[in-house]
């Protein structure tokens, strides 16, 4: 079985270019200006042709949270956005802290099928934030970024000690980066507007206070950070000034927050609630697209996070 994709835009690393591919028994077998004949005949005019996306941050929710999210669901909604790999956050329940839990992940994503499923691992017991997770026995199982997504891990001590096992360990970790004790009860971005509407608001400070402890604890253990779903433009600005001191800092984004406004309907406060703050949406939006989405060349992934 062959299929031919005549005359799409093709991204590769030279750019975009209008050709041909042909797929022969699922892989491509040519490329060019105009390829031979196949079984079956697409015509790719108003198309893009694009490697396969690899999703950073996936909410998969099993085990544990099955009515809202399957580990094969969650497949499906990959495979038809374009993604060939999905990294599943850990904050399932059991938590990914062992390697059953680890090795149940895998195997679901591999029953589905349809892309491949990589588990993080937690970087605290239970993601409870009080005792490192059997990290090394982790790594050797296969995991290779670490996180407790949901939650940001607030002692310093506990994460200079996890930054320390990551570089012995040549793995990554990754950072929800919310000093928990700044958010309690916050619904809504920390403005005018939430003081006028007397209801508790999330500050920028909660995110940068973290993102400048883990900066600073990473020029500390040379460990290699990765900042998840950043939102503030006080953030942006740290992890601009660590990248200009090459450490091995990266951020992500989410689509949320490149592309709503802060705006307050005091009618419908279900409709101005964003599980964290949108700041000043357009100099955040900016300085994420200049600095984490553009300048480094890294595509710096743009995640689909339901909550957490
Ligand atoms: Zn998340
Ligand atoms: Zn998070």
């Amino acid at each position: 079985m062959s299929v031919a994709i005549r005359n799409a835009l093709v991204v590769t690393k030279r750019g975009e270019e209008r050709l041909d591919i042909k797929i022969a028994q699922g892989v491509i077998a040519e490329m060019g200006t105009s390829v031979g004949p196949a079984d079956s005949e697409l015509d790719g005019t108003n198309c893009h042709v694009l490697p396969g996306f690899v999703d950073l941050h996936a909410h998969l929710r099993e085990p544990g949270k099955e009515d809202s999210e399957t580990i094969e669901t969650g497949s499906r909604a990959g495979a038809r956005g374009g993604y060939t790999a999905l990294v599943a956050m850990p904050n399932t329940n059991p938590a990914q802290d062992s390697v059953p839990v680890i090795e149940f992940v895998r195997l679901q994503g591999e029953r589905a099928g349809l892309l491949e499923v990589v588990p993080s691992g937690c970087i605290t017991v239970g993601r409870a934030g009080t005792a490192l997770s059997p990290m090394a026995e982790l790594a050797r199982a296969g995991v290779q970024i670490f996180t407790d997504d949901g939650s940001g891990v607030q002692d310093p001590a506990l994460m200079r000690r996890a930054m320390e096992y990551s570089r012995e360990l040549g793995i990554t970790l990754a950072q929800h980066c919310e000093v928990s004790s700044l958010t309690v009860g916050a619904v809504m971005n920390e403005c005018s507007c939430s003081s006028d509407l007397g209801v508790p608001g999330w500050p920028a400070l909660a995110e940068e206070l973290m993102v400048h402890r883990d900066i600073e604890l990473a020029k500390l253990t040379g460990a290699r950070v990765h900042f998840l779903h950043l939102s503030t433009a006080g953030s942006v600005h740290l992890v601009r000034q660590a990248k200009a001191l090459g450490l091995p800092i990266t951020a992500e984004v989410t689509p949320h927050h490149l592309g709503v406004e802060m705006h307050v309907d005091p009618s419908d406060l279900s409709q101005s609630r964003i599980h964290q703050q949108v700041e000043n949406g357009i100099s955040v939006r900016m300085a994420v697209l200049f600095d984490l989405l553009a300048r480094d060349g890294e595509l710096q992934q743009l995640h689909e996070e339901v909550s957490a």
